[in-house]
């Protein structure tokens, strides 16, 4: 029996370490890491799976590296530096997927479990989000050890497995014991950014973002509260109606559009490398800024980019055709762009809805990260990781318009970058959490010299 378990334990290992990294990249996908809402529903087996298939996968990097699991699932990887004056760098990413929703399983051309490569891609949920990057980052370090490469400078990884959810017990966790072993970095990169290659912009080059902020999270909640009763003998004005005079008025008054200093950065990032008359419009944004913005806001796409959006995503009333309800409740949720704080946009809506009878609660999201220096030395690492495998992109510092696990991990870096470096298209940055999410082969290979050069330079 023992006999029997070392040789199918050598049989792993072996065919784990004879597979590329594109065949491993797709097992992990295979393994089915889903993060549900309803913490219940999670296979938590899966979970285990993943970290012991890394495990036989990357085996330098599990011996050599000190290797801790917080919250059961998380994993913990720190690479020693030999100069212990330096302040260490840390890299995260996340194992959990989203699931696929219900009755699309058949629009993907591939299953979304399966880890077909094919056409040059590999198919499947989280191929972009965010199994590319613990695996990437993995086969860049393993990679390292091979050569025989040390760093100066400490190198720790931190990946979460419930990013999808809150990162309440991945990321939270993993930050805490950081704190408990006094780590503070000189700077991080989360995931969050990534090559596009079709920029109307730039037609010619693709344009690395790398996300120096990110939004804000609101989700105000309102309750109309009133006089039900049988529907033959209605009240003048229902529940019903309140709210939805609320939401009308809320729907017609956004935000006012606005560049903000990562956007700004982006643009005269780019001005150099556009014709004119963007280039004048790009160089002189004082003067600009605003019409900018309002283009921008014209665009579905980049509308986020220059607004606190505004989005009515539930609305909950009545149980039976013929009662007018006493309740109905609605949730609103807001992205808040830096600068814009909770407090002031329930000031706002109280004010657009003017209607006392319809009561406000919200729950603000604490935590949101500062501004990123783009000129402080982390962010010119990555610049030139960028570079050295993609000589003609153009890197640039801008605003991720999603939220990640980057705020559990506040107060931990001077600096917090978001970016992995993978190339990709507009359209299909939009699989992510949707249909046939997958990432071209020679995008992931270079995305892996990307992580290498990152963890190369950076740890000099
Ligand atoms: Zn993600």
């Amino acid at each position: 029996m023992l006999r029997f378990f070392v040789a199918m334990t050598v049989l792993l290992i072996s065919t784990a370490s004879f597979a590329s990294p594109v065949q491993r990249l797709a097992e992990a996908v295979r393994i089915q890491t889903i993060s549900y809402q309803e913490r219940e529903r999670i296979d938590y087996a899966q979970f285990q799976r993943l970290n012991d298939y890394l495990r036989v996968s990357y085996p330098l990097v599990f011996a050599r590296l000190q290797v801790e699991t917080v919250s059961d699932y998380s994993l913990l990887l720190r690479w020693p530096g030999s100069d212990d004056s330096l302040k260490p760098i840390l890299f995260t990413a996340h194992t959990d997927v989203v699931p696929v929703e219900p009755g699309t399983e058949d629009d993907w051309a591939h299953p979304a479990f399966a880890g077909v490569v094919a056409d040059g891609r590999i198919y499947g949920r989280g191929t972009l989000d965010d199994k590319l990057g613990v695996m990437g980052l993995l086969e860049a370090a393993e990679q390292l050890l091979a050569e025989g490469f040390v760093p100066r400078r400490g190198i720790v990884f931190a990946f979460g497995h419930d990013e999808e959810i809150s990162g309440e017990q991945g990321a939270a966790s993993l930050a805490a014991r950081m704190r408990e072993l006094d780590l503070h970095f000189e700077w991080m990169v989360d995931e969050g950014g990534m090559l596009l290659s079709d920029n109307p912009l730039l037609p010619d080059r693709p344009m690395a973002m790398v996300n120096v902020a990110e939004k804000g999270y609101l989700t105000i909640t309102l309750v109309a509260t009133g006089e039900g009763g049988h529907s033959s003998n209605p009240p003048r004005i229902s529940t019903i109606g309140r709210l939805s005079n609320a939401l009308a008025r809320i729907e017609a008054n956004p935000f006012e559009p606005r560049l903000v200093g990562p956007v700004e950065a982006m643009f005269e990032t780019i001005a150099p490398y556009v014709g004119q008359p963007e280039r004048f419009v790009f160089n002189n944004l004082w003067l600009t800024g605003g019409i900018v913005a309002s283009r921008m806001d014209d665009e579905r796409l980049t509308l986020p980019f220059v607004r606190t959006t505004t989005a009515l995503t539930m609305i909950n009333a009545g149980v039976k055709e013929n009662v007018v309800p006493q309740r109905a409740e609605a949730k609103v949720n807001f992205r808040l762009l830096p600068g814009d704080t909770a407090e002031g946009v329930v000031e706002y809506i109280r004010e657009v809805i003017n209607d006392p009878q319809v009561t406000i609660s919200y729950d603000p999201w604490e935590n949101v990260p500062p501004i990123s220096d783009h000129q402080a030395a982390g962010f010119q690492v990555i610049s030139e990781a960028v570079t050295a495998v993609y000589p003609e992109a153009v890197v640039t510092p801008s605003l991720l318009t999603a939220t990640t696990d980057t705020r559990h991990y506040i107060g931990l870096s001077d600096n917090q970058y978001r970016f992995h470096g993978v190339m990709m298209s507009a359209g299909q940055a939009s699989s992510i959490h949707g249909t046939n999410e997958f990432i071209d082969v020679r995008s992931y290979e270079k995305s892996i010299l990307i992580a290498r050069e990152m963890l190369r330079r950076g740890a000099r």
